[in-house]
């Protein structure tokens, strides 16, 4: 579609398309200083849109933080673990996606290239891996666009938000609780590493280092596969002794330990001594990590993933053969996932009813990234920015 006649189509589509729409959006913009204003966008700014979506919530990870921190390189609509509902629609992407006005969705945050000369996204299941789309490669990702391409609202902390042929979506229950929908995203994560590639199935013990988001999804996941004993390491801040405690309300048994070197022994002195089928690294503790492969049963998986500051680290060889355990790295899940989690979600008793939502507007966002980072912001970690507020 690089002949002029189509990218004026292109054009009128997306004037079509935004028609709907009110004259000016609300969204709040982050800026390279690492602080956020709320602006008000004019839609039809839009070149390229495929559809729109309103936005009912988008929630905070680790990775919005670390990326805020940084700096961002442009002025950004951010927000990737977006819900909502789609309120216009091209004709082709109602065909493509199968899905029509007026449902309501998750969307993914990759915008994979799509090429079949792509190696990844020539393969279903890989696309999340294509270079376009990597968050340490070309950042074609929602919430992380600048304001400066087409409309900018390309994050889910705005009102309405562009939907690009890229777009990669699924379908949500109508009825399902919004503060749920809200974890599609990181317990679908959650599903991926502990069950997909931890292995955790009914009977398992499974540890998780780190009781923050993906912690907390960790302990539901590993619950959804009926584990028989789920134990959560987290350290003795106020922030982390308060997750510890939803943890627990969710059916984990709980140890505080201060000093990342000693987890492995922390995990050593726990229970029967019987070892884990699977231990999860949320934090990315590295050599640590590594050394808690020692109390791995039989065919046991360490998941790692985090990278934090230990690029490199040593692990036991003989451990790993003797016991013919595994030790793996993970990213972002499978669309398989994405799926299970919210048949999950739907079904309901995932535990995560048990996290309290810390629910802002886009005027309170620049407060919750501040107060977030310098550790004064709420401690649950389910933070979700309700355009609606
Ligand atoms: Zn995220
Ligand atoms: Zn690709």
């Amino acid at each position: 579609m690089n002949d002029h006649g189509s990218t004026v189509d292109a054009a009128e589509t997306a004037g079509t398309l935004a028609a709907t729409l009110p004259d000016a959006v609300r969204a709040a913009v982050s800026l390279p200083d690492s602080t956020t204003t709320v602006q008000a966008i004019d839609p039809m700014l839009a070149t390229t849109a495929a559809g729109w979506l309103k936005v009912e919530s988008s929630a905070l990870c680790g990775t919005d933080l670390d990326l805020y921190q940084q700096g961002l390189g442009h002025p950004t609509v951010m927000g990737h673990h977006v819900i909502g509902e789609i309120v216009s629609l091209s004709p082709v992407m109602q065909w493509s996606w199968d899905v029509e006005v007026g449902d309501r969705v998750a969307l993914e945050e990759y915008l994979p290239c799509g090429l079949a000369t792509c190696d990844a996204c020539s393969k279903p299941d890989v696309y999340r891996f294509c270079p376009d789309a990597d968050l340490w490669g070309g950042q074609r990702r929602v919430g992380m666009l600048g304001i400066q391409e087409g409309s900018g609202l390309h994050g889910g902390n705005a009102e309405y938000m562009e939907l690009s042929t890229r777009t990669v979506l699924h379908r949500l229950p109508r009825d399902l609780d919004s503060n749920l929908a809200a974890w599609t995203q990181p317990f679908a994560n959650a599903v991926d590493w502990v069950v997909n590639i931890g292995g955790a199935t009914s009977g398992s013990r499974v540890a998780i280092i780190g009781p923050g988001y993906h912690g907390v999804a960790a302990v539901a996941a590993a619950r959804a596969v009926g584990a028989q004993e789920i134990v959560v390491l987290g350290r003795n801040s106020r922030t982390s002794r308060d997750r510890l405690e939803i943890a627990e309300a969710m059916g984990a048994s709980i140890i505080v330990n201060d000093d990342p070197r000693l987890t492995s022994a922390a995990l050593g002195r726990h229970g029967q001594g019987g070892g884990f089928d699977v231990i999860v690294d949320t934090v990315g503790l590295g050599g640590p990590a590594l050394q808690t492969t020692e109390h791995l049963r039989k065919l046991g998986r360490l998941v790692l993933a985090g990278l934090g500051d230990t690029p490199v680290a040593e692990v036991n060889l003989k451990t790993l053969v003797r016991g013919a355990s595994g030790v793996v790295g993970v990213r972002g899940r499978s669309p398989e996932a994405v799926t299970r989690s919210i048949e999950l979600l739907a079904a309901g008793d995932t535990g995560l009813e048990h996290v309290p939502s810390i629910d802002v507007g886009l005027e309170g966002v620049d407060e919750l990234f501040r107060t977030l980072l310098d550790r004064t912001g709420p401690s649950s970690p389910h933070v979700v920015v309700r355009p609606s507020l």
